[in-house]
């Protein structure tokens, strides 16, 4: 993309203590960074952030702004998008800009056998959520990034959402992890088996989008194209069937181990190692210790 037109790539960040991010977006390719802190931005509101970020969008009127599509920024890029009245590309998984220099987003569909390009050429700026785990995080050795802090005077007063309680879950970055266990429906009633056996082998959990649907496990373990992409060393992929949709996830794993009992599982085309088995058994003898 930086071949082909010469943008000036800038950071945007909300929040009240950033701690290291405005170095880190630096170290990782930021030319710029504009930090807009305000106390009430200390946690993710949605009213709030759409405010603090369209109303710099809109007064710097960039050509294009990239969000990434976890589920904070899908909510977020739509609301800013409809603010700003531009369009929106949702989920890309490639980016490019064509000859006119309209930024053009890979967007999967049906099951991601094919790859649609997407530009939205109208509005400024043009709009796309990048699905995380897509692109390698690039390291920029000694560049000069110059960070610029924006003090936010938005009343809280916007917040159409009081917060009550707060619970704070520890979440890992699944898309980074080295090794991880998947849990699809065929495991539902043995699912904390499958935890076990993660626990044991020191690996992350993921689950196929049922057993997310069934609030089973975190949304942000769903492994697909509306989940995470995974590139792990190994993936064990448990009473998954092996749809379109679940199989976009673990493409980019090293080494897929599946077990099901349907010999015929779609699953066992996308996986170095095959095992038809009732899982709950197989789960049984690897959280003891596979002794038997
Ligand atoms: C727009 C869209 C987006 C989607 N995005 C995603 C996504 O991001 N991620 C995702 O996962 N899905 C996604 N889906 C849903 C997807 O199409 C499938 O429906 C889903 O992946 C199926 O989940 P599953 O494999 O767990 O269940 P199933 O397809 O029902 O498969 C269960 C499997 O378990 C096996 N099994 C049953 N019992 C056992 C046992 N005891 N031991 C071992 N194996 C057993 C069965 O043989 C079967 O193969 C999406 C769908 C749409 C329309």
């Amino acid at each position: 993309m930086g071949e082909k037109v010469h943008y000036t790539t800038v950071a945007i960040i909300a929040g009240h203590d950033p701690a290291k991010l405005p170095d880190q977006a630096v170290e990782h390719g930021a030319e710029n960074v504009i930090m807009i802190r305000g106390r009430n931005l200390a946690s993710y509101s949605t009213d709030l952030y759409t405010r603090a970020i369209s109303d710099q969008i809109g007064s710097r009127k960039p050509d294009i702004m990239l969000v990434g599509a976890t589920y904070q920024g899908r909510e977020l890029a739509a609301r800013i998008a409809a603010r700003l009245r531009t369009g929106l590309t949702a989920n890309a998984v490639s980016l490019d800009i064509d000859t006119q220099g309209s930024l053009v987003s890979g967007v999967p569909g049906y099951g991601s056998k094919v790859v649609a390009q997407v530009a939205c050429i109208k509005n400024k700026p043009q709009m796309s959520t990048v699905r995380p785990g897509v692109f390698s995080k690039q390291e920029f050795p000694g560049t000069n990034g110059k960070i610029e802090i924006v003090d936010s005077d938005i009343p809280d007063s916007l917040d159409r959402v009081r917060t009550v309680s707060r619970d704070v879950r520890k979440t890992s970055d699944i898309g980074k992890a080295g090794t991880v266990v998947i849990g699809g429906i065929g495991v539902e009633n043995s699912f904390p088996m499958v935890k076990e056996f993660a626990r044991k082998a020191g690996a992350e959990v993921g689950v196929s989008r049922p057993i997310a649907d069934k609030g089973l496990a975190p949304r942000d373990s769903q492994i697909g194209s509306t989940g995470y992409s995974l590139k792990a060393k190994v993936a064990v992929v448990i009473g998954v069937s092996g749809a379109e949709h679940f199989v976009t996830g673990i493409a980019g794993c090293k080494t897929v181990i599946s077990v099901n009992t349907d010999k015929n599982a779609k699953i066992f085309d996308y996986s170095d190692y095959c095992v038809v088995a009732d899982a709950s058994k197989i789960l049984q003898l690897l959280n003891q210790g596979g002794s038997k």
